[in-house]
């Protein structure tokens, strides 16, 4: 279809609402819109900055001091979160927020909602934000408001349609003029939020392993879990996680699929790692912490590829330094496009780089990708991160690899990414066949 006008998810206003908050005020780190729902409690709906990775998180009205200022219906500054017995100190701490400024949102003379503006240091906030933002308030208030109502009703009757149209049925009129001002892509987005809802909600995701080796040994370290999506689309785990990221959905489904591959931990041998994918929103939830707590940290390697756009470094190294606590390494995967962004790379400390399959395919055969692969593991030999080849198919490849240097490798050639319970009867063959080699 030609000339698609953008779907306008009522969201994408509020979403703007909070990041040109974070502009308008100079010393804010992060900005939060929290809703009121029926039960009375508030739920984060759109963040920015600092505070986007809270976005989905709920808290009580009492106690806190965004529920004080629906309670006043005033503008609240706190100068000090430590101190303030208005605010729940602990959560401040967690989110790193040293003080924050309140606006009420408010329609017909009742509260219903929050604009949250936090600094990560104390008394960052004068009476003029205070004012600036007041000034502001009546405006923000109807543009969450009315962004709220319109993505409530529209969901609602494209909800009702797309699981028509799924059973094949013919759009409603209704649906079809709602789609109309909306634009056509709403609907695909809200058939596209739905299938993944359903994943997340009937479990129907699963998880293969790929063993990784010690070159120079042939031992196994341990194995990457890579996500698999049943149902008959045949479609890659990347597409699926594009795809919940454009619809909001990416951090809960990557979420469920570390939880997935870190409940196979207790099944592997005591001795070997186990490698898990995220992006950088996932990398910098809270809830990675809580998910590596639970499990022995000091054998998960947390792979974060290295074509993402994120600029924000340091809260990108903050977040690891609190995986890091947990006894969690850093991969950063698919390296290899360019030296440039490895410098701003290196600056997160990986333990491991590992170079993209872009760089393995065919290199015994190209001295272009031999003499990149060779320039980044001098690279990693000055700056410390141990170098991990991928899709290593022929054993051409692997000799070229090894005669560079690279310490440990993955790809077709040592095993398929396989369900644990095939990977447990390779192994067993392997243990027949080479008894001294398998683990
Ligand atoms: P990736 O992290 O770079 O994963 C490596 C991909 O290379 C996997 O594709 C793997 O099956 C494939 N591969 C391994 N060895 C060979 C080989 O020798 N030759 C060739 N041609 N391919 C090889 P897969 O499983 O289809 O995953 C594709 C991408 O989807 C992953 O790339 C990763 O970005 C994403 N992904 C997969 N599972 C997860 C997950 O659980 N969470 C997240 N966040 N992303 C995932
Ligand atoms: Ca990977
Ligand atoms: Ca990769």
């Amino acid at each position: 279809m030609e000339n698609r006008v953008p779907y306008r998810d009522p969201l994408h206003l509020m979403q703007r609402v909070t990041e040109l908050a974070l502009s308008l005020v100079d010393s804010a780190d992060g900005v939060l819109i929290a809703l009121v729902d029926w039960e009375g409690v508030l739920t984060y709906v759109c963040g920015a900055g600092m505070l986007r990775p809270y976005v989905g998180f709920r808290l009580e009205i009492e106690g806190s001091l965004s529920g004080a200022t629906i309670q006043s219906g005033r503008v609240l500054i706190c100068e000090d979160t430590a101190s303030d017995p208005r605010v729940d100190r602990l959560a401040c701490q967690r989110m790193g927020v040293g003080s924050s400024v309140c606006i009420p949102l408010t329609r017909d003379g009742y509260s219903f909602g929050v604009l949250n503006v936090s600094s990560a240091s104390k008394a960052a906030f004068g009476t003029e934000d205070g004012a600036a933002l007041s000034e502001l308030a009546e405006f923000l208030s109807v543009v969450v408001a009315s962004a709220a109502d319109l993505d409530r009703v529209a969901r609602h009757i494209l909800e009702a349609t797309a699981s028509e149209r799924l059973g094949g049925e013919p759009f409603a009129r209704t649906t079809q003029f709602v789609t109309n001002v909306l634009s056509p892509l709403a609907t695909e987005q809200v058939i596209a939020r739905q299938r993944i809802e359903r994943v997340l909600r009937q479990g129907t995701m699963s998880m293969v392993f790929q063993p990784m080796v010690q070159l120079s040994s042939g031992a196994l370290i341990g194995y990457e879990a890579l996500a698999r999506f049943g149902g008959h689309l045949r479609r890659t785990p990347d597409v699926w996680f594009k795809e919940a990221a454009a619809v909001g959905l990416g951090v809960e489904l990557e979420l469920a699929a570390v939880n997935l591959a870190l409940s196979y931990q207790g099944r592997f041998g005591p001795h070997t790692v186990m490698a898990i994918n995220v992006g950088p929103a996932a990398l910098m939830s809270p809830r990675l912490v809580e998910l590596l707590e639970e499990v022995d940290g000091s054998r998960i390697v947390i792979e974060l590829a290295e074509h993402f756009e994120m600029p924000d470094y340091e809260a990108l190294a903050r977040a690891i330094d609190r995986l890091r606590v947990t006894g969690a390494r850093l991969t950063i995967d698919d390296t290899g496009s360019g030296l440039a962004s490895l410098a701003h790379i290196s600056r997160l400390g990986p333990e491991f780089i590992k170079l993209d399959r872009e760089v393995t395919i065919g290199i015994d055969r190209d001295p272009a990708r031999r003499a990149l692969a060779s320039a980044l593991v001098a690279f990693a030999a000055e700056t410390g991160p141990v170098v991990i080849a991928e899709g290593i198919e022929r054993p051409e490849e692997l000799r070229v690899l090894e005669s560079l240097g690279i310490a440990i490798g993955q790809g077709y050639h040592f095993g398929a990414p396989a369900p644990f319970e095939e990977l447990r009867r390779m192994q067993r063959q392997l243990t027949e066949s080479h008894p001294g080699r398998a683990r």
